[in-house]
């Protein structure tokens, strides 16, 4: 393939040494196309699920495709981009098997890409990713298309995990596990377009060269460090977009109303939104990090750093902003 178009922003060679696993072949095959476009060559696709003809509407299958298994797809696609391209594929629902046999199937992975609508893959991934020193990069549109977020973790350069960033989230789903433990709290696909998929996709896809390619003299080598400790990015993606009722985007952003260049298709970038929440069981079991509730928050404390306890990077955790 040809980059020189794109070797000025992307550091191309780089790139095509990592290895990027992909949860999900689904709403994230545009992702992926674009990946290969950027560089990407070596890929991991795992999805158990078969293309259906409901799927041309929202993914970036055809109908060609109906019946394949979706990595199987995928893959057809990665190679027709670029023929000299690496892809595995797994059609396993990595959820179903023990965990520690999950992480053998994805070792040797420079970075996930968690596209799936499941909060069981996600919860999965997170604790492969605090297992196996992996950043991610999570994807997620919400009901109705409406909104959207791409969420990042590096275990190597930074703290929280998605189970850190989300901790209503998952407090929220184990309430419901005891409650209606029938009833899912997966926000349903029923809604999420094309054209939003495509949407949140851009900024994760520009999260994961940001990741891989971390300290490149140039735009995307400079992303994640300009991001700093931002790792949880929401977008509106319609003028109808509230979440609970309230455009948090709106309100992060703090934009009067009756602002008139205040529309929609805006991003807000946040630091550890559910700080300080509850302990963070994965960051306790994987990492052994500990929490303590101080007035009324849970703080972080590192082993080893424990008397240290005045350095920011020992102590993580207080007021929820
Ligand atoms: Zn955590």
């Amino acid at each position: 393939m040809d980059y020189s178009r794109i070797e000025n922003v992307v550091n191309v060679p780089t790139l095509q040494e990592k290895r990027v696993t992909v949860f999900g072949a689904g709403a994230s095959i545009g992702l992926i196309e674009d990946l290969v476009r950027s560089g990407v060559r070596r890929f991991l696709i795992i999805d158990f699920d078969r293309v259906g003809a409901e799927n041309m509407a929202r993914q970036g299958h055809d109908s060609a495709d109906i019946g394949q298994f979706k990595a199987d797809a995928a893959k057809a696609k990665i190679m027709e981009i670029n023929p000299e391209a690496e892809v595995e594929i797994l059609t396993l629902d990595l959820t179903k098997v023990p965990e520690d046999v999950a992480a053998t199937y994805v070792a040797g992975t420079d970075i996930f890409v968690a596209a799936t609508d499941s909060f069981a893959c996600q919860a999965l991934v997170n604790r492969l990713s605090l297992m196996l020193n992996v950043p991610v990069v999570s994807v997620g549109i919400y009901a109705g298309g409406t909104g959207g977020e791409a969420v990042w973790t590096d275990p190597i350069h930074k703290l929280p995990c998605f189970r850190c960033l989300c901790a209503n989230r998952y407090a929220a789903h184990e309430q419901q596990l005891l409650t209606a433990p029938n009833v899912s709290l997966d926000p349903s696909s029923q809604g999420a377009d094309i054209f939003s998929v495509r949407l949140i996709d851009a900024i994760a896809g520009q999260l994961v060269l940001g990741l891989l390619t971390q300290g490149a003299a140039n735009r995307y080598g400079r992303l994640i460090e300009q991001l700093g400790d931002r790792q949880f990015i929401q977008l509106s993606m319609s003028p109808e977009f509230a979440l609970n009722g309230r455009d948090i985007v709106r309100e992060k952003l703090q934009v009067p109303e009756g602002n008139e260049a205040y529309v929609t298709w805006n991003s807000i970038a946040l630091a550890d939104p559910d700080r300080g929440q509850l302990p963070c069981l994965d960051c306790e079991q994987i990492r052994r990090h500990k929490f303590e509730l101080v007035d009324g928050h849970y703080v972080r404390r590192i082993p080893g750093q424990r008397d240290s306890g005045t350095s920011p990077d020992a102590v993580v955790g207080g007021t929820v902003s």
